[in-house]
């Protein structure tokens, strides 16, 4: 990223590691297609070898549970189509009735899910925007056999869900799990079996790598059943000539990321030094998910009164890149499902705003947010004076 800005938006990509740049450049200069036989062919696929262990090392995993695909996206859908289809625990043959996703997923696995042909059931959030445990044992309880989709983290939010627990809820009435665990890899530790999740999904854009890579990890890979046919490539999982550089990249980044797992205090230093002096700038303002755990690097927060496109924009213009949450694809800022999801009305969550920081970020960067910001609720204030907008909300 261009250092003369301040860029707080990693939950949306992740500023590339220089490592990560020279190495996806390296590949593409030196490697061949990871198929042929001959040396360049063999090259690729070492790089790509490499990163399937240092994929599967960030996250607790086998290598061989390991299939890389295009992002999370497609590896999302393809864990959602693998499990609610032809799923087969143990082996036996198996089909999902009915698949439940938390109200808080992403949406692209909201839209896989919607696409199964199945009854998509949404488990309640609570204030604090964790899983409702008590509500998904009761829907579990209805019948049915389910495929469960719950995300570690919420890119939202950044609030950590309780995805073992309800992992054991949902196989004790025969179901599986899906964990899209996109904004927690690199940020906390994961350890696979642990999350005891079926299926679970990573980016490497969301943790320094190039966009355009990802990976499903499957319990067993005799869960999954391809999307795309062809060459054979991914174990006959997913076919297409792989993207060498950018899953070599990916495995890269993954390495870097765990490597600094132990910097997480620093970061999240940070983030509450943010969150404080948000609090003395407007007293008002009123930041999520902070009754539950999350991740330490994410702050969504908002001021009742102000609007987040204005906000993101003002930001922009004076050189700080943050987010407001939730963007449809025509660029128009929507109130966010997630918020609104936790019981935050429609007129606070089209104030929220979110920053996310990572590798990169300094106390400039964050003093700049605080300036940037600072300046923009006040210009904002002395507008609305004389009404009583702002009046609940700061002083
Ligand atoms: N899941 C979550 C939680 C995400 O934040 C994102 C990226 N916004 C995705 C999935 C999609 O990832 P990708 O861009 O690699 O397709």
């Amino acid at each position: 990223m261009d250092s003369r800005w301040t860029y707080l938006d990693y939950n949306a990509t992740t500023p590339v590691r220089p490592e990560v740049l020279a190495r996806v450049a390296e590949v593409m200069t030196v490697g061949g297609n990871p198929s042929s036989v001959h040396r360049f062919g063999r090259l690729a696929h070492a790089f790509i070898d490499r990163a399937r262990e240092s994929v599967a090392e960030l996250a607790g995993a086998d290598m061989e549970q390991v299939v890389f695909t295009s992002g999370a996206t497609e590896a999302n859908a393809l864990a959602l189509r693998s499990l609610a289809r032809h799923a087969a625990p143990g082996g036996r043959a198996w089909g999902a009735s009915r698949v439940l996703i938390s109200a808080i997923e992403h949406d692209s696995v909201v839209g896989s899910a919607h696409a199964l042909d199945l009854p998509v059931e949404t488990v309640p959030v609570t204030a604090d925007g964790v899983i409702d445990l008590a509500a998904l044992e009761q829907m579990l309880g209805a019948g049915g056999t389910a495929v469960l989709a719950l995300q570690l983290a919420n890119n939202e939010t950044g609030v950590i869900q309780p995805v073992a627990t309800a992992a054991e809820l949902v196989h004790a009435a025969g179901g599986v799990l899906h964990c899209d665990a996109v904004q927690a890899a690199g940020r906390i530790p994961i350890d696979f079996p642990a999350v005891s999740a079926d299926t679970l999904v990573l980016s490497s854009h969301k943790m320094g790598g190039p966009a355009g890579a990802g990976a499903l990890l499957a319990r067993e890979l005799s869960l999954l059943s391809p999307m795309l046919i062809g060459g054979g490539q991914e174990r006959g999982l997913r076919a297409g000539t792989e993207n060498a550089a950018a899953i070599s990249g990916f495995g890269l980044a993954a390495d870097l990321a765990a490597a600094d797992l132990s910097k997480a205090s620093d970061i999240s230093i940070l983030r509450d030094d943010l969150e404080s002096r948000l609090k003395v700038m407007a007293a008002g303002v009123r930041v999520f998910g902070t009754g539950s755990a999350r991740l330490p690097n994410t702050s969504c927060f908002a001021l009742g009164g102000l609007d987040n496109e204005t906000q993101v924009i003002a930001l922009d213009l004076a050189g700080v890149a943050v987010s407001a949450g939730a963007a449809c694809s025509s660029g128009k800022v929507a109130a966010s499902r997630v918020l609104r999801a936790m019981g935050v009305p429609e007129s606070l969550a089209r104030a929220a705003i979110r920053v996310s920081i990572g590798w990169a970020t300094t106390r400039a960067d964050i003093d700049r947010f605080c300036a940037a910001w600072s300046e923009f609720v006040t210009r904002q204030m002395a507008r609305a004076t004389g009404t009583a907008r702002f009046a609940a909300a700061a002083h």
